[in-house]
């Protein structure tokens, strides 16, 4: 069986757990499955072994994620500085999910880096910012945040049950939380949203935990329905739209790209989450290996990266898009004008593409 998580690891990561009065749990910016679905199933953990904490993100999540925020406790910076930097100033020990770097969180993240209390980060993004935390939980094989918490919290489990065996006084005082209803459903929907539906980054490891969590009572249709089938009307009619006029495909550089402006988004009563997915699209296109997302913003472009190949999507975007991510999905923002964008990316593929493929 694959271990991603350190004996050692888990010892600390209860240690910092049981000292705790009130653990704050954090995600990154524009929160995904992955990230809802970590912070929700730590909470329940931790609900479960019966300390207190509470969860805050730096903006909301799209209503199809609502589901997992079962209370609707969690607490937006964006929209409620007061009661966000309360919860921080009250927290004696923070848990930070699925990002990598304090800048994922923008703002919020001067404020954690300000506060003296003990800080985990659990996460699979490469280069973890380890200055910061007292205990970094990071492995990039893994497919999902999620997928790590899940061996973490069956290694912990586990290690409690080696202890009610040996020590059986101890039995009735330790409290079993291996994989509750509302913990499994958290980290299927994590793992779920991060592999696109089982398509990318998984393992054999991946699967042995997706069948454990459908033994434990994780009904898959029923979240699959949730994830993948829980849009309104006007995504679909945007996505028609996205692919008969806005889908470019350059055949040069096995790229694809679409664009999603503010006349489309307004056009379709767009909300955030409808373009979920949009970026895989050209993959789906024989071949097509990279391929990429722009969606105007207030202030700035959003930018998507994927590939299917070799072609390093967070090079890319570290070297052109202000971001990172992983080697095959990535992320990062433009502050150009949207009808720039077209040259922008053809001149970026043109130099990295050609470093990629042509010189090594
Ligand atoms: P998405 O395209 O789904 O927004 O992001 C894909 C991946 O890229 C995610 O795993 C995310 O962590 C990363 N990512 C997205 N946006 C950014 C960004 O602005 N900066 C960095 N460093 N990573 C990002
Ligand atoms: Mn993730």
């Amino acid at each position: 069986m694959r271990r991603y998580i350190k004996k050692r690891e888990a010892e600390r990561f209860n240690e910092l757990i049981y000292k705790a009065q009130n653990v704050l749990i954090i995600s990154h910016t524009s929160p995904d499955g992955d990230a809802v679905g970590s912070v929700t199933a730590m909470q329940n953990y931790l609900n479960c072994l019966k300390i207190n904490s509470s969860v805050v993100l730096p903006n909301r999540y799209p209503d199809y994620l609502e589901f997992l925020d079962t209370k609707t406790s969690i607490k937006f910076f964006s929209t409620d500085h007061k009661r966000t930097l309360e919860s921080i100033d009250n927290s004696d020990l923070i848990i930070v999910l699925d990002f990598n770097q304090l800048s994922r969180i923008d703002e919020l993240g001067s404020y954690i880096a300000n506060t003296s209390v003990p800080k985990i980060l659990i996460d699979h993004h490469p280069s973890p910012e380890k200055d910061v935390f007292d205990l970094v939980i990071s492995n990039t094989e893994v497919s999902s945040t999620c997928e790590l918490l899940y061996w973490l919290i069956s290694l912990l489990e586990e290690q409690k049950s080696e202890i009610l065996t040996i020590e059986g006084v101890v039995l009735e005082s330790i409290n079993s939380c291996d994989l509750t209803l509302d913990v499994a459903e958290s980290l299927y929907v994590g793992m779920m949203s991060d592999t696109n539906n089982f398509a990318n980054s998984v393992s054999s490891a991946t699967l042995l935990m997706a069948s454990r969590l459908i033994d434990n009572g994780v009904d898959k249709e029923k979240l699959q329905n949730l994830v993948f089938g829980g849009f309104g009307e006007n995504r679909m009619r945007l996505m028609g739209h996205m692919l008969l006029n806005k889908m470019v495909i350059l055949k040069k550089y096995n790229a694809g790209f679409i664009m999603l402006s503010k006349e489309d988004q307004e056009r379709f009563n767009y909300s955030d989450g409808d373009s979920d997915g949009f970026v895989n699209m050209p993959l789906n296109i024989k071949g097509v290996f990279v391929s990429a997302l722009f969606t105007e913003k207030k202030d700035e472009i959003r930018v998507s990266l994927r590939s299917s190949n070799n072609f390093s999507v967070n090079n890319f975007s570290k070297l052109h898009f202000n971001g990172g991510g992983h080697e095959r999905a990535a992320g990062g923002k433009l502050n150009i004008k949207f009808d720039m964008v077209a040259d922008y990316f053809l001149a970026a593929l043109e130099k990295s593409y050609n470093e990629c493929f042509n010189n090594n």
